[in-house]
């Protein structure tokens, strides 16, 4: 007999069908065993009697073991009818099972709603706690953001490209770089796909990728780790940042819109509502020091506004503009990055930009310097050896549009989508100082 998914079920009231799944849970009741089966589309509670065929070896049966149960899909009493689930008014009267594959006794239960574990015994057993349902959710909602970040971009004319993630140098000439031996040479593991999709413009104009980036940064924070997927993006013949900063509000509302209509029932299992404002705020940083003086008292030690003032700007936007995303502008040349435009009416100022959701940076972007004289220039400034940029400064040498774009964490994404406390709870083997396994 060929298999019938369970959200499928409903359909099949009356009928004798097939589901595969794992055991979520047994329960005996004197002689009647209720078996909850999970497969990729639901839960089902299946119900055994001693009339199921070799009951006494079904009996066996435990968490997490991979069986297929052949029976009739009836509608359950009105009084047995469970709400919380999908399936709730309907059960499988087992008739007859093959078991696929046993399991060991689990070293910790994964049936609850709620799992309420430490985090770094969550992580610690992966394989098993990403089965729980509730953990499950936060991967089909990330799976939503890839997909529709993509199909937005597509959209607009973007081409996705793939950027290599082994490096002969360090890019952007930070420390935060991996090392790793490559045959006889040491080579690097890219902490931005900024030169290649910079290149990629060239003959592309609009590209993005959406690809691992490697920092080697000792973080103990709940917004870092060592490795993430960045959505990078790229596009040409640009006026200024604004339409960098358009075409990034523009796909993080299909993002958001994406989730809400196709993620509903993920999205019920962490009350999660996704509010997705009409136009996100757009102010200077120079304004935004001025809000965190003005507004909370906090005056800002060296150049960057650090988390907690990320957090009060947040705060501010929501209030003051009903929106939980705000973009910070024309942030101060000494703390981008070289390729970043300068600001032709401020030069202390540039073209580039953060975005922030709900408390915390999700994207860094900006215009780029798109001629030679001015990069080698703007290098020189920042104290760089234009010569150790040689490869990079090819690409413009050969006529390069005015351009900009942003890498954008999907990681953060998820975490600020469903109020998750720590990042790493929205990576499915996630990299940290100290973790490299499973
Ligand atoms: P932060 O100031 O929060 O450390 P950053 O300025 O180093 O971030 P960028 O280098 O601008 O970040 O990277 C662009 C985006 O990539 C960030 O806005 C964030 O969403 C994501 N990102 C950067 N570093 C990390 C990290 N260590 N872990 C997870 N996501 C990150």
């Amino acid at each position: 007999m060929e298999r019938t998914l369970i959200a499928d079920c409903a359909e099949r009231i009356g009928e004798t069908v097939k589901i595969s799944g794992w055991v979520k849970t047994r329960r005996d009741h004197g002689k009647i065993v209720f078996i909850d089966l999970r497969d990729r589309t639901g839960v089902l509670q299946c119900v055994v009697t001693p009339d199921t065929e070799n009951y006494e070896e079904l009996k066996r049966i435990r968490p997490q073991w991979t069986v297929d149960f052949q029976g009739i899909i009836k509608k359950r009493p009105e009084k047995l009818i469970n709400q919380d689930l999908k399936t709730g008014s309907m059960e499988m009267e087992v008739k007859e099972f093959k078991i696929l594959s046993e399991a060991q006794e689990l070293p910790i239960d994964i049936s609850a709603d709620e799992l309420g574990l430490h985090l770094e015994t969550l992580l610690d057993f992966r394989n098993l706690t990403i089965r729980n349902e509730k953990v499950g959710a936060i991967f089909k909602i990330y799976a939503e953001v890839l997909r529709s970040y993509a199909e937005y971009l597509r959209s607009q004319g973007f081409v996705e490209i793939k950027t290599p993630k082994l490096l002969s140098a360090s890019t952007e000439g930070g420390a935060e770089f991996f090392k790793v031996k490559y045959f006889e040479r040491e080579a690097f593991l890219a902490q931005s796909p900024q030169f290649y999709k910079q290149a990629a413009v060239g003959s592309f104009e609009r590209v993005f990728e959406i690809g691992p980036v490697f920092r080697a940064e000792p973080h103990f924070t709940s917004r870092h780790i060592n490795e993430f997927i960045g959505l990078d993006a790229e596009m040409g013949f640009i006026h200024d940042s604004n339409d960098v900063m358009d075409m990034l509000e523009e796909s993080m509302k299909h993002i958001l819109t994406d989730v809400k209509k196709n993620c509903q029932d993920s999205l019920k299992l962490y009350n999660s509502d996704v509010e997705i404002p009409e136009k996100f705020p757009r102010i200077r940083f120079s304004e935004a020091l001025d809000i965190l003086r003005k507004e909370f008292g906090k005056e800002i030690e060296g150049n960057d506004i650090n988390p907690e003032g990320e957090r009060l700007i947040c705060q501010w936007a929501k209030k003051k503009h009903g929106s939980d995303l705000i973009f910070l502008t024309n942030y101060p040349w000494t703390i981008r990055p070289m390729y970043i435009m300068p600001d032709p009416e401020n030069p202390r100022e540039t073209m580039g930009f953060d975005l922030l959701y709900k408390g915390v940076e999700i994207s860094s972007g900006g215009q780029r310097i798109h001629q030679y004289e001015q990069l080698v220039e703007n290098m020189k400034k920042k104290n760089l050896n234009p010569e150790d940029f040689s490869s990079y400064l090819e690409i413009f040498r050969y006529g390069m549009p005015p351009h900009g774009g942003w890498g954008l964490g999907s990681e953060r994404i998820i975490q600020k989508i469903l109020g998750l406390k720590s990042i790493k709870e929205a990576i499915l083997f996630p990299r940290d100082v100290r973790r490299l396994t499973p």
